[in-house]
């Protein structure tokens, strides 16, 4: 249902660049507009953290090596990618995200393919508020263009961790790995999560822990873009 009303807003808008508003050439933006956006080159390889210097991991990575295998990310967080996930994110652009879902799905380069793809799961208030889950939208083209299933009800978020900012790092991370509850069996598989965007990994490395817990054999993650 969601997947319909996402394709017939992009045919809707597919002739215009979503940036310039000239004629689009490519997943919804023009060839000028595309060599503009901000590509991820020089990152962590588990993280996918920019780095200044050249080197395969980020000093945290490093100092403790996190749950989930690694992060595949297209962009930075920079314009004017900022920008198409924030419309489509807050102002309910569904065009910018499967814009930006079609060209991460060739930009990344899925070397170890998950058995399945999971999106992040949004609090259902917030689902609720938003009408639709971007990560899910984003794990779907990305299914489809891998020809990869994808699993949108695989983790499921029951607590709200809207009180977050206000805790320590051990106490957020706790609390956030009590916020996941698995509605599927993972036992011995590859998952890979979806997300839009990754900003600490928190998230990420809680659904991780959680799904390693019980019983998956890997867990990697897919994000549309990485802040620096
Ligand atoms: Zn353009
Ligand atoms: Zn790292």
């Amino acid at each position: 249902m969601v997947y319909r009303i996402f394709s017939s807003l992009l045919n809707r808008s597919l002739a215009q660049c979503l940036l310039c508003g000239g004629r689009a050439d490519y997943c919804g933006i023009c060839f000028a507009c595309a060599e503009e956006l901000p590509t991820l080159q020089n990152a962590c390889e588990t993280c996918a953290l920019p780095l200044v210097e050249p080197a395969r991991f980020c000093p945290a990575c490093l100092r403790q090596p996190p749950h989930f295998s690694g992060v595949q990310a297209a962009w930075h967080y920079a314009y004017p990618v900022n920008q198409l996930i924030q419309r489509f994110k807050y102002c309910g652009d569904l065009t910018a995200g499967h814009s930006l879902a079609q060209m991460a799905a060739q930009i990344i380069d899925v070397d170890q393919r998950p058995d399945l793809l999971s999106p992040i799961p949004l609090h259902w208030r917030r689902y609720w508020q938003r009408g639709y889950n971007q990560a899910q939208l984003v794990a779907e083209e990305l299914g489809r263009q891998w020809q990869l299933p994808v699993r949108p009800r695989l983790l499921c978020k029951v607590s709200a961790t809207q009180t977050q900012s206000q805790l320590n790092r051990p106490h957020r991370l706790r609390n956030l790995l009590g916020s996941f509850v698995l509605r599927e069996d993972v036992e011995g598989l590859h998952i890979g999560l979806v997300d839009d965007v990754l900003t600490t990994g928190a998230t990420l490395e809680a659904a991780a822990q959680k799904l390693l817990q019980e019983g998956a054999a890997r867990v990697s993650a897919f994000v549309l873009a990485r802040t620096p």
